[in-house]
């Protein structure tokens, strides 16, 4: 099986680091090329049980008084035509207004949306469980799930639970 999975979130979550782990170096430098309207794949992750595609997903990740009508719409498409949308954030920060602003693009879309926790080596465990609340009480995520792309922790996991939306 095989399916598009959209990875969002604010600047410095650690989108690029999470496809470089899983990917490779040489796709997610393409990452950081500049934005245009259109969907950029970022890399293809082929396992045992099924391929992955991870794209772009435009203007999402732009505070919300630079983003037109048309790019909003086009981030909504997106979004939609995606099958699991993987919202990545920064366990170190917790919820901020980047994070609202998504999730608020996010509100009314059927696709699955997983909360990542990323970043998680840099706190303590007791921490997490409060994180997540303050994240919970604003989306109904299908999944949520702690990682640490950059030491690899849960990271396998989270692979493992993406391949069943697929
Ligand atoms: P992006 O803007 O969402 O693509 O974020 P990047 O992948 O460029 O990461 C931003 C910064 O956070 C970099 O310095 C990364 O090394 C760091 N980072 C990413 N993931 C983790 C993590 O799991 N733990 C820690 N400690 N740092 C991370
Ligand atoms: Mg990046």
């Amino acid at each position: 099986k095989s399916g598009f999975i959209s990875i969002i979130g604010r600047p410095n979550v650690g989108k690029s680091t999470f496809l470089n782990r899983v990917i490779g170096q040489k796709i997610a430098i393409m990452s950081d090329k500049p934005q245009t309207t259109r969907n950029k794949i970022q890399g293809v992750l082929t396992r045992e049980q099924s391929q992955m595609i991870f794209i772009d997903t435009p203007g999402i990740h732009k505070p919300k008084h630079k983003l037109g009508e048309f790019m909003i719409k086009v981030s909504k498409n997106t979004l939609r035509e995606v099958d699991v949308i993987m919202f990545m954030v920064n366990a170190e920060q917790g919820l901020g207004k980047g994070d609202e602003f998504i999730l608020e693009l996010l509100e009314g879309t059927q696709t699955p949306v997983f909360l990542v926790v990323n970043k998680i080596d840099q706190i303590h465990p007791d921490e997490i469980v409060g994180i997540i609340d303050s994240y919970k009480s604003k989306y109904n995520f299908a999944e949520i799930i702690p990682i640490s792309a950059l030491q690899g922790n849960n990271v396998d996991n989270l692979l493992e639970v993406i391949e069943k939306y697929l």
